[in-house]
């Protein structure tokens, strides 16, 4: 028979005695948003009070969209959602994570190859705050394959781009796409 826990589900969730919404952040470059991103996103909104989708703004690779574009096209894209909103950070994320009193951090997970570089990543996380827990959710298997890069890659050849990332800002990716040839 299984026991029932005396365990409050708040406190289990926190380790802390204290009452709180319960917020995540989703952090990443998004250049631009997906539906790998999206997938991510609306299934941590399930199972958050609040989703911050965080745009890194100290981006090390060259982005194509800027930082307030890709902000915007994410921004499109959830608005039917009410509890993801959006935003950027600098610098340290766990700082970010502190700022926002969040107690999550959200990474999407496609290949083992993703794995490696975020487990170091989550690891090194933990050392800087232990409170604040790295969770790992695996992609829809639809998405696998797709990465932001590979939808820059196909749209610049031509290609069709339906069905990876929203239909609202397809657009706005051809349109970028042509103002930079
Ligand atoms: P990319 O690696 O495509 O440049 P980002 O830095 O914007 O992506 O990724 C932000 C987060 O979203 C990371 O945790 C990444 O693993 C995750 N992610 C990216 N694409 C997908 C996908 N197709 N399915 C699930 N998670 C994804």
């Amino acid at each position: 028979m299984i026991q029932e826990s005396t365990v409050e589900p708040e406190l289990a969730f926190t380790g802390r005695n204290e009452t709180f919404m319960k917020t995540c952040v989703y952090p990443g470059s998004f250049d631009p948003v997906t539906n790998g991103h999206m997938d991510i996103i609306k299934r941590s909104a399930k199972m958050f009070d609040k989703v911050i989708v965080a745009v890194v703004k100290n981006y090390s690779k060259k982005p194509l969209f800027s930082f307030s574009e890709r902000m915007e096209l994410i921004q499109k894209s959830v608005k039917d959602i009410p509890n993801v909103e959006v935003e950027s950070f600098e610098g340290l994320l766990m700082d970010y994570v502190h700022k926002k009193n969040a107690q999550v951090i959200v990474k999407g997970l496609r290949a083992i190859s993703d794995f490696e570089y975020e487990f170091q990543m989550a690891l090194m996380n933990r050392k800087l705050d232990p409170n604040v827990e790295t969770i790992f959710l695996m992609t829809n298997h639809k998405y696998s394959f797709l990465s932001s890069s590979m939808v820059k890659e196909v749209a610049s050849l031509g290609g069709c781009i339906s069905g990876l990332v929203p239909d609202c800002i397809i657009r706005d990716i051809y349109r970028k796409l042509k103002q930079k040839d």
